[in-house]
């Protein structure tokens, strides 16, 4: 259990089955369990941007899967907070296509019902179809975010919660809440897909080709493989070492096996510091919301303008009511000049702070 078997190569289909063909790792299971696989969709965009898990991963896993004889399958995910439904990302993601072809049905987490778990007092609502789930595989990416440094097996299972929850996750912290989560919910294996991740932004934009496919079976150790990949260490990501602290797996060490390391294109990812950043008064901010707003401000930073920038910019929800100078997202409409939506549009940002530039100068 300690191990993460590694695969490097470009035929992502061909390295999952062949990952899986290694590992068995269904071997002796009952053929009639339901098996769900959770993918990362977190927006509609082309995997090769980095910020989904590629189809062909998960093709790869139902071959394998229905090779084995094993045949109630399933996609579940329910992708973020605002205007990119699951079914728009199951469309452009590509899994729409798979789901026919396969005839694999797509469930829709932001559609489904929801049951109140607890760990100790602890109280998170998840999505029905999870809980009646015998077998979870997780299918994260190895990438960045912007608020909690990176996400991979622990932070994916957000995507199992209604969006109301996810919110309320934003609101507590988000850290312990994901490793809450984590002991609510097992996932019994998970497949990792490098092979051309934003090693710092969870929306993608600057794909960094890796081509490299993990396999574990233990959400912490694969996280502690994960941060050291993009360059960091399991301190830096709260809700890793609160997983740990909770017995839901374990920090390592582990012992890595490799598959066709002739193919490999890079050990660590070095991550550059965004000048920008400091500019963001955050507390509480829904990732969709944050996101767009380090994407605005990545362009205008692009364009020269980010050091013209005098006002700091407030977002969050534990901003509501805080008379603020400026904010961004419906949370911070006490400010004194705001741009509202839940969230905003990244280019509704951008105008925003442009315009905030503009003020400044007149
Ligand atoms: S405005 Fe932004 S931070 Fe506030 S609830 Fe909406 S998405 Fe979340």
């Amino acid at each position: 259990m300690n191990k993460i078997h590694v695969i490097y190569g470009e035929d992502p289909c061909c390295m999952t089955v062949k990952l899986l063909n290694e590992t068995a790792p269904l071997k002796g299971l009952d053929k009639n369990i339901s098996i769900g696989i959770k993918p990362n969709l977190v927006c509609p965009s082309n995997a090769s941007e980095g910020a989904v898990t590629h189809p062909e991963i998960v093709e790869g896993i139902i071959r394998y899967l229905k090779e084995q004889g094993f045949y109630r399958i399933k996609i579940m995910e329910g992708s973020w907070i605002g205007e990119d439904d699951t079914q728009t990302a199951f469309d452009v993601c590509g899994y729409r296509y798979l789901s026919e072809k396969y005839d694999v049905p797509l469930i829709d987490l932001k559609q489904d019902q929801f049951t109140s778990c607890s760990y100790e007092g602890y109280r998170i609502n998840v999505c029905n179809e999870v809980l009646n789930t015998d077998y979870l595989i997780n299918v994260p990416l190895i990438k960045g975010h912007c608020q909690t440094k990176m996400t991979c097996a622990l932070k994916n299972m957000k995507g199992i919660i209604p969006d109301s929850e996810k919110r309320r996750f934003h609101t507590i912290g988000l850290h312990k809440p994901i490793a809450v989560l984590n002991k609510l919910v097992k996932q019994h294996l998970i497949i990792a897909d490098a092979i051309c991740p934003d090693p710092y932004f969870e929306e993608g934009g600057r794909p960094h080709r890796m081509n490299m496919i993990a396999l574990g079976y233990d959400p912490v150790l694969m996280d502690v493989f994960a941060s050291e990949i993009l360059g960091y260490q399991k301190e830096d990501i709260p809700y890793l070492m609160m997983a740990g602290e909770m017995g839901i797996g374990s920090f390592g060490p582990y012992e890595k096996s490799e598959y066709d390391v002739q193919n490999k294109i890079v050990d660590i990812i070095d991550q550059p510091k965004e000048k920008y950043l400091h500019l963001i008064d955050e507390s509480g901010a829904c990732s969709a919301c944050y996101s767009n707003l380090v994407s605005a401000l990545k362009r205008l930073d692009e364009e020269g303008l980010t050091e013209r920038i005098i006002e700091n910019i407030c977002i969050g929800q534990d901003y509501r009511d805080y008379p603020g100078e400026a904010g961004v997202g419906n949370c911070t409409i006490a400010c004194m000049k705001n741009v509202p939506g839940c969230p905003p549009e990244q280019d509704e940002i951008y105008i925003f702070i442009k315009d905030l530039i503009r003020g400044s100068l007149d």
